[in-house]
């Protein structure tokens, strides 16, 4: 796989200067160094959606819960590192995970797949925003109010997120 040329991390380093690599120092020890994704292959897919595009991406960051991410955030408001959120990145057909603005840095939210809480009466789930619709159709088989209930999904299958969907 050829590996796009057009220098993700020097077109981000033109606008933030040596900010991103102190980012991405400081992400690495909020999340962990291996869930700081720098490696140009990966980059390159993420880069890729199922039309051409133009954007790059010089890293992925993908933080474990509500805590690291709010710190992410903060380190890129405090660097000014534009970020794009995905919640399980699987948007085919209307973007893939591209950020819509070119040499943003992705927040990958798929970590966070925990599902919070659940209503049965009421028959609502609180979920984070890595929850795929297999773990909806999971929990819909578990409870039964819920499945009485369309969870949605079915037709982009059930890889993609609940909350990527709303969105
Ligand atoms: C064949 C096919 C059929 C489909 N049919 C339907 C359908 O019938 N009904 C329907 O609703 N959809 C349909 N879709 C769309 C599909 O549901 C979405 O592509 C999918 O749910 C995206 O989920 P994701 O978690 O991968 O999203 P992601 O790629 O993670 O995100 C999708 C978008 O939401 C934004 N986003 C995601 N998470 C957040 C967040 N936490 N905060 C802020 N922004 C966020 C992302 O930046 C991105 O722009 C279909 C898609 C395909 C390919």
């Amino acid at each position: 796989m050829e590996v796009r040329n057009t220098g993700a991390v020097a077109a981000l380093a033109q606008q933030v200067g040596s900010r991103l690599d102190e980012a991405l120092s400081e992400w690495a020890a909020v999340v962990g160094a291996e869930f700081v994704v720098c490696d140009p292959h990966i980059r390159q897919e993420a880069e890729t959606a199922t039309f051409a595009t133009t954007q790059t991406v010089p890293a992925i960051v993908r933080p474990a819960d509500r805590d690291e991410l709010q710190q992410c955030m903060r380190i890129a408001n405090q660097f000014r590192i534009p970020v794009y959120p995905v919640s399980s990145g699987k948007n085919w057909g209307y973007g893939s995970r591209v950020p819509a603005r070119d040499a943003s840095v992705i927040v990958d939210l798929s970590r966070m797949n925990r599902i919070v809480d659940f209503h049965e009466k009421l028959a609502y789930v609180t979920v984070e925003p890595g929850v795929t619709h297999t773990a909806g159709a999971l929990l819909a088989r578990l409870v039964k109010t819920l499945d009485r209930i369309w969870t949605g999904g079915g037709f982009a299958g059930r890889a993609p997120g609940v909350i990527g969907e709303i969105f």
